[in-house]
């Protein structure tokens, strides 16, 4: 596939997305600017990346924090990208990753968000960020496990990171209903520690390629879609 025709067809993938959003943004009788996609760029070069910014996505997503690092530089002249830090992040590379100012979804330890609030204080800027939980449950997730989070919101005094919801992916190889019920266990989860706390946590950041559409039915205010973006750029088995 040459440079336009992946070009061409980024374009038809971020429509669709789009599209499909829409419907079920209305669907679930939500207005559709209350959710926004952030495109994972984790499969594709910086160049491929562009194309989609190009196609309408200001909002991008990383898993790993030198990829998020390399591709925000090499994108740094076009205009308007919001980025998001969705995978794990290690303490050492706070500094680094915050120096580009993104949305960091991926808070699993109190260690961490005491980290991210130093450094954010000591740049003197606010760091929007959200609390990653592991639903279901599988060992090999991140994030803290339900029952630890209201004790992590409590012992957070900082003023230095905006703490403003929750993020979550279905287990692997779930079934659409199974991811819904996790979602929908997220936004319980969700709705009790804002009684509990009584901090606003208005984001919910979850719902991926595969599932997205039932997430959204759960109310999600986030996606993160990858795969399905760059369908039919990437090498598929
Ligand atoms: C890779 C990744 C995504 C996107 O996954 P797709 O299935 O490719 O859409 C979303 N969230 C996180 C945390 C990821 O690591």
């Amino acid at each position: 596939m040459n440079e336009s025709e992946s070009r061409q067809r980024i374009a038809a993938n971020w429509a669709a997305v789009e599209d499909a959003v829409r419907d079920a943004m209305s669907v679930a009788g939500r207005g559709v600017d209350e959710v926004r996609v952030v495109g994972v760029t984790k499969y594709v070069t910086a160049d491929v990346a562009a194309m989609l910014v190009e196609a309408g996505c200001h909002e991008l997503g990383e898993s790993r924090p030198q990829q998020l690092w390399e591709k925000a530089e090499a994108l740094a002249q076009l205009d308007a990208i919001h980025w998001h830090a969705i995978g794990h992040l290690q303490r050492n590379k706070v500094r680094r990753t915050l120096n580009f100012r993104p949305t960091i979804h991926s808070i699993d330890s109190l260690r961490l968000l005491r980290a991210i609030d130093q450094e954010a204080s000591a740049q003197g800027i606010e760091v929007t960020a959200l609390l990653e939980v592991n639903i279901s449950g599988e060992q090999a997730k991140t994030g803290f496990a339900p029952d630890d989070l209201r004790a992590a919101l409590e012992a957070y005094s900082g003023d230095a990171i905006r703490l403003n919801g929750l993020m979550a992916m279905a287990g692997r190889a779930t079934s659409g209903a199974t991811a819904r019920e996790q979602f929908a266990s997220l936004r319980r989860l969700r709705d009790e520690l804002e009684s509990s706390t009584g901090r606003r946590l208005s984001e919910l950041s979850m719902g991926m390629s595969g599932d997205f559409l039932e997430a959204i039915a759960e109310g999600a205010t986030i996606v993160r879609i990858g795969s399905r973006l760059f369908a039919g750029i990437l090498n598929e088995p």
